[in-house]
């Protein structure tokens, strides 16, 4: 199959590179093309915008930091639907929001473009693996269809329903993972400075109801003071911040989530918005006036 890629981050690139393994072509864009040097050395080709990528494949995929940069690539000058012609199908697999996707179906309606939201999880470790779990909403036959294509990228792929479900389920996976983030960076300053290391904290914890795959792997990066990206905390300030907003167009209350935004703002305002998620913790150690390290 001809398939495109916009967006070969720290994430997408994994990916990208799966689809080549898996004997597809591939054609790739990004606004920073040393990023694409991996997958243009292993076989896929280069084009030089959104639009020619579209024009050129029978599926194209984005991996982008955030709904503005979807839409922009996706409905702008030069995009993804300047390119496209009826039968193209385009699965967004980055986080954004159910309205961005809604919009850009509506835009690429009259093209008989299939549009569909496929955000994932399982981090970069996951898209090396080809173990991401795919979340993915839209049109059910197109969906069938390219499943094997998804299938290279993801040992968890699922329809998760119409347009925008994949996007629901992925804010709220997120909201869940980064919000326990920020407990257990209070509860293991907590515990340490009680007495009891980190290791001990694990071993009691992980065997007993609190435990959590946030903690997983364990001595994972945040507790060996690690914060090299990954997954930059700037991207998951985004996340928690697209549920938030969507509590609050929805009038859900979300304490404890809008607690953990707060610490999310207050991280990037120290400017460790570039470095990993993990060094969320790093505002509660000061605060605590404490270091939890293995
Ligand atoms: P990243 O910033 O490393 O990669 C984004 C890539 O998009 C960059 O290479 C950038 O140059 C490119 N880009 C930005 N704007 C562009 C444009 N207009 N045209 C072409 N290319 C453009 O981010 P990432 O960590 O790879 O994350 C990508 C998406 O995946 C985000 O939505 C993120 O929330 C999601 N995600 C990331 C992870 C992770 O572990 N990194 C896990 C799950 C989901």
């Amino acid at each position: 199959m001809r398939l495109g890629f916009i967006g070969v981050g720290y994430i997408g690139h994994h990916m990208a590179r799966s689809l080549v393994r898996g004997g597809h072509e591939l054609t790739v864009f990004d606004l920073h093309r040393e990023a694409a040097d991996e997958v243009l050395s292993l076989g896929a080709s280069w084009a030089d915008g959104p639009g020619a990528v579209a024009r050129v494949s029978e599926v194209v995929f984005t991996c982008l930091p955030g709904p503005r940069d979807v839409e922009e690539v996706a409905t702008g000058e030069g995009g993804i639907l300047s390119g496209a012609s009826a039968g193209t199908v385009f699965f967004d697999l980055s986080t954004t929001d159910p309205d961005t996707i809604h919009r850009i179906a509506a835009a690429a309606q009259g093209q008989g473009v299939q549009v569909l939201d496929a955000p994932v999880s399982g981090g970069t470790s996951g898209a090396e693996a080809a173990t991401l779990c795919v979340m993915v909403g839209g049109d059910r036959a197109t969906y069938d269809r390219c499943k094997p294509v998804l299938d290279l990228i993801g040992d968890k792929v699922m329809y998760c329903g119409g347009l925008g479900s994949g996007a629901v389920c992925k804010i709220v996976n997120n909201m869940i993972g980064l919000s326990v983030g920020v407990l257990l960076s209070e509860a293991f300053t907590l515990g340490v400075k009680a007495g009891v290391g980190p290791a001990m904290l694990y071993e009691a914890v992980s065997k007993s109801s609190g435990n959590t795959q946030a903690m997983e792997p364990f001595p994972g990066d945040l507790f060996k003071g690690n914060f090299e990206p990954g997954f930059q905390l700037d991207l998951a300030a985004k996340d928690v911040g697209l549920a938030t907003e969507m509590g609050h167009r929805l009038r859900v209350p979300m304490a404890m989530a809008n607690t953990a935004q707060q610490r999310f703002i207050e991280a990037q305002n120290r400017g460790l918005g570039r470095r990993a998620v993990g060094a969320v913790a790093l505002v509660q150690e000061e605060m605590a006036g404490v270091e939890v390290r293995t």
